[in-house]
C-alpha cells in the first residue's frame, strides 16, 4: 500500500491510498466514525440557571461542544479500574462554568468553561452556549468522559471521513467538436478548454457524477470517465479533538486489535 498526502493541517487530512480495496477503506472509515474514542461532556449538574434555555438544552449544547482529547491519560468508562458510575480521575474530567450578565445582555461562550485539566478544554473559545439577559445567571458543573461515536454523535472524533475512487479521465483527441458542454456542466470544474481542446485541469476534484459524459452530444462520447479500482482519495475532517492522522492511526490500531482477537478466538475453538 502507498499513501500520498495531498493536504494536511490541524483538522483536515486528504490522502491518496493506492493498492487498497473497498472493504479495507470502508472498515477504516467506519472505525474512525464509530469506534475511535474522544472526550465529550456526559453529565451536567445545574447549580443555577436563570437563562431562558432549559437545563436539558444547555446540557445538550455542552455535550456537542468538541473537547480536546487526551487518549493516553484517560480510560474509557467501561474498562476503567474504578468500575464506578460516577468515574474517577482516570476516566472523568470535571469542568465548571460560572457566568453572570451583570451589565446587560451577553453571550456565554465555550471559552468561559474552566477545566480541572487544562489539556481537556473546548477546541474553540468561540462556541456560543447561551445568551443571558441582565441579571441572569448560569452556574454548572459538567463531567466529560471518553466515549465512542456509535453510542452518541458527540463522541465522534471526525465531522467527516469519506473516500472516493481515484478518477481516471480520458479526454477526446480528434473526435470532439469543441462544443464545451462538458466543461459548462461539470459542477466541480474539472475541465478547461485549451487550444480548442478539452483538457483536465483538476483531476482529483472529479466525483464521477458522469454529467459531462451525458452532456456530450456525441454518442458514444469520446470523453471517458473511469476510476481505478484499487486507488482512493480519502478525506478526513477532525472536530479538533484529535489530529486527523491520529484518528486514522487509532482506527487502524482498532482494526488490528479486532483481527487479533478473532485469530485468538478461532485458535482457541480449534483446540
Ligand atoms: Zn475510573
Amino acid at each position: 500500500m502507498k499513501i500520498e498526502i495531498l493536504e494536511k493541517n490541524d483538522t483536515n487530512l486528504r490522502i491518496i491510498v493506492r493498492d487498497a480495496d473497498v472493504p479495507l477503506m470502508n472498515a477504516l472509515r467506519r472505525l474512525a466514525l464509530a469506534e475511535v474514542p474522544c472526550m465529550a461532556i456526559e453529565e451536567v449538574v445545574m447549580i443555577e440557571n436563570s437563562s431562558i434555555l432549559q437545563d436539558e438544552i444547555i446540557a445538550h449544547r455542552l455535550g456537542l461542544t468538541p473537547l480536546r482529547t487526551d487518549l493516553e491519560s484517560y480510560n474509557l468508562p467501561g474498562v476503567c479500574e474504578c468500575q464506578s458510575e460516577f468515574g474517577c480521575p482516570q476516566c472523568r474530567v470535571t469542568l465548571t462554568l460560572d457566568a453572570e450578565a451583570k451589565d446587560g445582555t451577553r453571550t456565554v461562550y465555550s471559552g468561559e468553561i474552566v477545566s480541572e485539566n487544562p489539556e481537556i478544554l473546548p477546541v474553540s473559545d468561540k462556541i456560543p452556549i447561551v445568551k443571558l439577559a441582565k441579571n441572569q445567571k448560569l452556574k454548572l458543573e459538567a463531567y466529560a468522559r471518553l466515549g465512542r461515536g456509535k453510542s452518541h454523535a458527540k463522541w465522534q472524533p471526525v465531522s467527516m471521513c469519506a473516500y472516493k475512487y481515484y478518477p481516471q479521465i480520458t479526454t477526446p483527441t480528434e473526435k470532439c467538436e469543441g462544443c464545451s458542454k462538458c466543461i459548462d456542466i461539470c459542477p466541480k470544474k474539472v475541465f478547461v478548454m485549451k487550444d480548442a481542446k478539452v483538457v483536465v485541469s483538476d483531476l482529483l476534484a472529479c466525483n464521477l457524477c458522469m454529467d459531462c459524459v451525458e452532456a456530450c452530444p456525441k454518442k458514444p462520447s469520446p470523453l471517458k470517465v473511469e476510476w481505478e479500482t484499487n486507488a482512493f482519495v480519502m478525506n478526513t475532517e477532525s472536530t479538533g479533538g484529535l489530529p486527523p492522522e491520529r484518528v486514522l492511526r487509532e482506527a487502524a490500531k482498532l482494526l488490528g486489535n479486532q483481527l487479533n482477537e478473532f485469530e485468538e478466538q478461532i485458535k482457541a475453538e480449534q483446540q
